[in-house]
């Protein structure tokens, strides 16, 4: 089974193949892929292979199944980064400081005491979504670097399944 994007919409970063091929996991409508500029190390994304918006977009079997890949791919996470809890966030609308006009959950792994306050992180994400976008942003891992971890969670998962 491939996947590449369907209904792909040409200008947005989650129609391209180039974005949705380094998936991690991938299963059924939706692919899990390493957050080019992590927050956190483990910071992952869960992306529909379709064109969605929002959250709205989504059937109500579409959305149980996000949520479902989505807890499979923390499960996951948990073991190979030793994570003991996770935050999870969507920009869903453009007032909630959505950047890409492609529904996208963030799927951040948490340890005690990984930032100065729990809350920390979501004042990270406006920036995040920016670095996604701008390839120039000097946060960013190398390719080299974002291919490595890639293919690394793509074996250890693999062998988690
Ligand atoms: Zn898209």
């Amino acid at each position: 089974m491939s996947y590449s994007p369907n209904q792909s919409d040409v200008n947005c970063l989650f129609c391209q193949n180039d974005i949705v091929e380094k998936y991690f996991f991938a299963k059924g409508n939706f692919v899990a892929i390493y957050n080019i500029a992590p927050v956190l190390p483990g910071h992952s994304l869960i992306i529909p292979l379709k064109h969605f918006e929002t959250i709205d977009e989504l059937s109500d079997s579409e959305l149980g199944e996000m949520m479902i890949f989505a807890r499979k791919v923390t499960s996951m996470l948990k073991k190979v980064f030793n994570c003991d809890g996770f935050d999870w966030t969507v920009q869903d609308g453009v007032s909630a400081g959505q950047t890409i006009p492609h529904l996208h959950l963030h799927i951040i792994p948490r340890k005690p005491n990984d930032l100065a306050g729990a809350g920390e992180w979501y004042s990270h994400i406006p920036e995040n979504e920016k670095q996604l976008i701008d390839s120039d942003l000097r946060k960013r891992l190398e390719e080299e670097e974002y291919m490595a971890i890639t293919l690394r969670l793509r074996e250890e998962f693999l062998n988690l399944k």
